[in-house]
């Protein structure tokens, strides 16, 4: 009698459950998809010939799904389900339209036309960041909710179509958090570092692998306090906020990356 009271009361638990531990359904442009997938055992899932993260989260598997910032909304996204066994299923995620507005900002001319040095540098450091945002670790992965990196304002500018000096960019692929130079960033999750440099428009950068593909790029720093290949966890220090690279003034840029794609980082926050 004793046990099924127990079950009972084991069976009310979710009701009570802490903070949801994957972002809410977000099925745009920029945005994630979340696809509950009932399996015995761990799925692959496929997007663009991309693998997706999967996690466990209560009795079923989740898979989260990176819509690329300039994917049509009218065209449905297509993820392959594979399950133990070989046995494939195609999922349809239909979109929603996002409106992202437009910042125009005035900056050195240096980074709006710069000479054939730099188009060199910025090509080759190109092929290095593309590099660590499209290899990662296939670990299981447990925890995709962010900490603050910094504390202070989180801009919502993530999409905004950028024109420096009167002249279009491509869109903005992060948030912007408001911080002083000097300000100590800590890791918002576990990882591990795959990359730091000192890149044309990034400034000094530091480059987080949180397994399957899911990764965060912190941007702009004065100074990089980690090194290539280290184990990172929650809170570790990575750097300070500074004013490198291409900006306006002393900020964080911080990036999330899910399947290869920019993801709005707003969505991993607890209180976006
Ligand atoms: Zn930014």
């Amino acid at each position: 009698m004793k046990i099924s009271k127990a079950l009972k009361f084991l069976a009310l638990l979710p009701l009570c459950a802490p903070a949801s531990a994957t972002p809410r359904h977000s099925p745009w442009p920029g945005g994630v998809a979340i696809v509950p997938i009932q399996s015995d055992t761990r799925p692959a899932v496929m997007v663009n010939n991309n693998p997706v993260l999967v996690i466990r989260e209560n009795d079923r598997w989740v898979a989260i799904v990176g819509i690329p910032l300039d994917h049509e909304s009218e065209a449905p996204i297509v993820a392959t389900l594979i399950r133990a066994g070989g046995e494939s299923e195609q999922v349809r995620i239909d979109l929603q339209a996002a409106d992202y507005p437009v910042q125009r900002f005035n900056v050195e001319s240096k980074y709006v036309a710069p000479d054939q040095e730099s188009l060199d540098r910025i090509a080759a450091e190109r092929i290095v960041i593309d590099q660590a945002l499209t290899r990662w670790r296939v670990n299981d992965v447990k925890e995709v909710m962010l900490k603050s990196p910094v504390p202070g304002a989180r801009s919502s500018s993530f999409g905004s179509r950028r024109i420096f000096n009167d002249q279009p960019r491509s869109p903005h692929k992060g948030m912007d958090i408001a911080a002083a130079s000097g300000t100590p960033i800590l890791a918002p999750l576990s990882g591990v570092v795959s990359a730091t440099g000192d890149y044309y428009f990034n400034g000094n950068t530091v480059i987080l692998d949180h397994g399957q593909g899911y990764i965060s790029l912190f941007c702009h720093l004065s100074v990089i306090d980690v090194v290539e290949g280290q184990d990172i966890t929650v809170g570790d220090l990575l750097g300070k906020v500074g004013a490198t690279g291409r900006v306006t003034g002393a900020h964080l840029h911080f990036a999330t990356y899910l399947n290869g794609t920019a993801v709005d980082p707003a969505l991993f926050f607890e209180t976006n």
